[in-house]
């Protein structure tokens, strides 16, 4: 049987369905569904050419497979008999539009053309039919204007220009006032400019219309914008079989003031409260509300005018949601008083919205717990995280305008006015503040980088607005206040504030601030701990077999954490202890460093050991603080790691001179001391348990710190549990003789506090030698703990340091699918894991895994852990929401 390339939707039925989104894309996917039973919703008929099509139009070379004309000939006919009208009728013509629509939906990235069918003749065929002249040729140049745009490549600016000339005549503000006469004028001009640029006339066939929008649709899967889109949004090449075209008969919200076109969502997406919200524009056609040219109305101004439809609309809401269990975004059109759904789709949300959201539902008993914790993208809870504005700051700040609270978070910055701008200010290092009138889908990449987004026009659900809530970037819209003076200018309330200058945005209340206002850091509370709380049980009451038969339970976050400020933050956001605790850094501050220093220039172990006897003190209240600030949670503390010469950095000869002053030693001597440290390859150079190989004195006074720190909370009777963990491990060797040494210290402290501490002993596993060892090494290591950073650089053989250069060509060109260092690679680094896991178990059935690179933080990393069957991840403290999510949607999704 041949591929069945076309699917029809309308009239109470449909060919596809909901499960078909792969192929018809979310929208037609869903158009289809709402218009077939049970739901049998005011869908305007129409068909759906698939993905299926896309993937071919580029494996041929941008040509349609063979058979495909014909389909698309039998459907339009469908469609031509169910309206009763035939596309390109001079009478009574059927107008369509050509939507896209991918499986994932991507927002304002592909082109809609509306009106299409119009010609020279259809135009007054249409007019004399629906007795609206006016209506006719408004929807004659709103279909040279985007078809030549979207399909023909015409430079949008040049249609705005003839509108805004023709507008000049009379003096007129808005396009609504346009009358028939000026229409008409504009659609000579139109046409007339289109032949200048495109050498030839604009195409009068109907057919030839609809072939070269559907062209233009499948042509728009790769351009520019979408490959960035797809990109920022992590949406491999590849991944999707490209974008569906779905064609439908046109409905009408510009025929008059019964008429509109709006989109509504079942609940605030900026909130997530349950509150039927949207915005409406009466007497005007889709692209309108989008767009952010007409600032719209509230849907109560709907409820106003047309009671009725607006009942309707709230059933078709409650019903929506009761459907697809989850927020609808929708669109729909009111023409001559009679409702028309467009659109619906499973609505974007900032991320407390989509906590809130999910909350709810659960006490609704719309969706179940485990529902509830896959509704919500791990990074989305960075925007709960975010920084909100200081309500004491706010007090003494002047607040000079307010718009719409479009997206939330405090956003502070210097004022840029384009997207380029925003992008050279941010890579100089500065904060930015975009400032536009509206924003389109070229802003994208100054967007990104701004601290928040400020419009002058355009609604919450403009295009700003939603992108904004997407990236989770603060934004306030439609902040009307703002005017454009000059390129470098703009004037709020008569006063200028010129490029550079700094305000201050709160997305949640949409005010905006004169200068720098202080913000302030976000707290776990509310809806976000009742979520996290559903997100820790989950993983708590997990449970699965590895590959190698060991049956592993609970799945931890943990935090890396270095200072008690770290170990604080790490507590207040949920982590069940200290992954990696790295003690280097407690030497770079003085007097600890000067001291460390004179160990390390030390000309004999006597020397050496004083100079360590000075730091230990230093330490060991470092470590009493973090302890205690884990509350009885484990600590893993790495004994030192970096290469000495870190320490050391004497590049001038003024620089040297200095440091042998402080250090109090002649500058040859120091000189021969740095020149006999320099390493030509520090990262696989003399550092981690090599040092206390050639120098055991450094962690034995280590060691000490631990076990003294330790005692003095054990006898203060504070709970403690902590593991030393040591560093760039090779050999089992290696592990016997640090732990002999270690034990021996801290039999020392013990005798002499009186205590009876124990502590366990681990390795990491940093290199592939000490995973293919993991079985000798278990025998003398207590834990081990997956350093992925060193370990995916020694398995790669890339220098993290030194791949920057080369990294991207190599997702680029689809070479590695993804940056090993953000995601941990399944393949290498996550085979050894396995082989480690399988080893190291089978000496020690319960021996503890855990990893505390980088990837700790990161969702497909984590998921993976969890599959190796690791007892915990542990990641930067403000990451660790995200993972405790990320950790529980593991479990889930491998349940499945
Ligand atoms: P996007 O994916 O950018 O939202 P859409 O395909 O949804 O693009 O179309 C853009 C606008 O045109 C929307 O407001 C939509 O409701 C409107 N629209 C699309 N098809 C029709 C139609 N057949 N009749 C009336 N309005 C339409
Ligand atoms: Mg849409
Ligand atoms: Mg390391």
């Amino acid at each position: 049987m041949a591929t069945k390339y076309v699917y029809f939707f309308g009239n109470g039925d449909a060919d596809g369905d909901e499960s078909m989104r792969a192929e018809l894309g979310g929208k037609g996917a869903n158009l289809a569904q709402m218009a077939k039973k049970p739901l049998s919703l005011p869908v305007p008929p129409g068909f759906t050419i698939t993905t299926d099509v896309c993937q071919e139009f580029y494996k041929l070379g941008r040509k349609y497979p063979a058979g495909l004309a014909k389909e698309v000939d039998v459907y339009l006919a469908k469609l031509e008999a169910a309206m009763g009208k035939k596309l390109g009728d001079e009478k009574d013509p059927l107008l369509v539009s050509v939507r896209s629509g991918a499986a994932i939906s991507m927002p304002g990235m592909m082109d809609t053309i509306l009106n299409l069918g119009l010609n020279d003749k259809a135009v007054l065929g249409l007019a004399a039919k629906t007795g609206n002249e006016r209506f006719a040729w408004d929807a004659y140049r709103r279909f040279i204007q985007m078809y030549g745009d979207v399909a023909m490549g015409v430079d949008h600016d040049k249609f705005e220009a003839i509108i805004d000339e023709v507008k000049a005549i009379r003096g007129i503000k808005d396009d609504p006032e346009l009358n028939v006469d000026e229409l008409k004028l504009i659609v000579e001009k139109y046409k007339k400019m289109y032949k200048k640029e495109k050498g030839e006339d604009f195409p009068q066939d109907a057919k030839v219309q609809m072939w070269g929008a559907i062209g233009a649709v499948f042509g728009s899967w790769m351009n520019p914008r979408a490959i960035k889109y797809r990109k920022l949004n992590n949406i491999k090449e590849g991944a999707l079989k490209g974008t569906a075209v779905s064609v439908m008969a046109m409905v009408f919200g510009n025929k008059g003031n019964t008429s509109g076109t709006g989109v509504c969502f079942s609940r605030d997406p900026s909130t997530g409260e349950n509150v039927f919200m949207g915005e409406y524009l009466m007497n005007a056609q889709g692209e309108d509300v989008v767009a952010g040219i007409r600032t719209p109305q509230k849907l109560s101004q709907l409820e106003k005018e047309n009671p009725k439809v607006y009942d309707q609309l709230c059933k078709i809401r409650a019903r929506l949601e009761k459907h697809y269990h989850d927020m609808q975004d929708m669109e729909f059109t009111v023409e001559e008083g009679k409702l028309y759904m467009l659109q619906c789709r499973n609505g974007k949300r900032t991320g407390a919205a989509a906590v809130k959201m999910a909350v709810d539902m659960v006490a609704e008993k719309l969706i179940t717990k485990e529902q509830a914790l896959l509704r919500v993208e791990p990074e989305q809870l960075n925007q709960l995280l975010l920084p909100q504005l200081d309500k004491e700051a706010v007090k003494k700040a002047t607040e000079i305008a307010a718009g719409l609270n479009a997206s939330p978070g405090a956003g502070c910055g210097q004022i840029v006015f384009t997207a380029d701008e925003a992008e050279a200010w941010a890579k100089e290092g500065k904060k930015v503040l975009l400032v536009r009138k509206e924003t389109s889908p070229d802003d994208i990449a100054g967007m990104a980088v701004a601290q928040g987004i400020l419009t002058s026009t355009g609604g919450r659900t403009s295009h700003a607005a939603v992108v904004a809530r997407g990236m989770g970037t603060p934004c306030v819209c439609g902040c009307a206040d703002v005017t454009f003076k000059d390129a470098n200018t703009i004037v709020v309330k008569g006063k200028s504030y010129k490029k550079g200058d700094f305000l201050t945005i709160d997305g949640a209340t949409g005010k905006v601030y004169e200068g720098q206002v202080a913000v302030k850091p976000a707290t776990i509370s509310g809806d976000l701990e009742t979520f996290l709380g559903w997100a820790d049980e989950v993983r708590a009451k997990s449970s699965r077999t590895t590959a190698s038969g060991q049956k592993v339970k609970g799945f931890d976050v943990f935090a890396n954490g270095d200072t008690p400020k770290n170990a604080e933050d790490a507590f207040r956001f949920g982590a069940k202890g200290i992954g990696l605790c790295r003690t280097e850094h407690m030497f770079f501050d003085e007097p600890k460093l000067t001291a460390f220093q004179k160990m390390i220039v030390s000309e004999d172990t006597e020397a050496r050991k004083a100079n360590l006897a000075k730091i230990l003190p230093y330490q060991q209240k470092d470590f009493y603080e973090i302890i205690k600030a884990m509350k009885g949670y484990p600590v893993t503390i790495r004994l030192l790691d970096p290469p000495l010469n870190e320490f050391i950095q004497a590049e001038s000869k003024d620089q040297l001179k200095a440091l042998a002053e402080k250090l109090d030693i002649k500058p040859a001597v120091l000189a021969a001391k740095v020149a006999a440290l320099d390493e030509h390859n520090p990262m696989l150079g003399h550092r981690g348990c090599r040092l206390a190989i050639t120098y055991p004195e450094i962690y034995e006074m280590q060691v000490e710190a631990i076990a003294r720190a330790t005692a003095k909370l054990d006898k203060e009777g504070v709970a403690h549990e902590v593991q030393i963990m040591i560093p760039n491990v090779v050999s089992y060797r290696e592990v016997e003789q640090i732990r002999g040494q270690a034990e021996a210290v801290i039999a020392n402290v013990n005798k002499e506090c009186g205590t009876n501490l124990k502590f366990a002993i681990g390795s990491m596993v940093e290199f592939p030698r000490t995973a293919l060892i993991a079985d000798k090494v278990a025998q003398f290591a207590d834990f081990f703990s997956f350093g992925t950073n060193d370990l995916s650089q020694t398995t790669f053989g890339f220098s993290r340091d030194d791949y920057g250069k080369f990294i991207e060509s190599y997702l680029d060109q689809r070479i590695l699918e993804d940056d090993p260092f953000a995601t941990l690679d399944p393949d290498g680094p996550g085979a050894l894991m396995e082989i480690a896991e399988a080893k190291g178990r089978s000496v020690k059935k319960n021996l503890h895994l855990g990893i505390c690179g980088e990837h700790g933080g990161d969702p497909a990393s984590i998921a993976l852990c969890y599959k190796l069957g690791l007892n915990y991840v542990s990641c930067s403290p403000f990451r660790v929401p995200l993972a405790r999510l990320a950790g529980a949607q593991a479990v889930i999704k491998a349940k499945k």
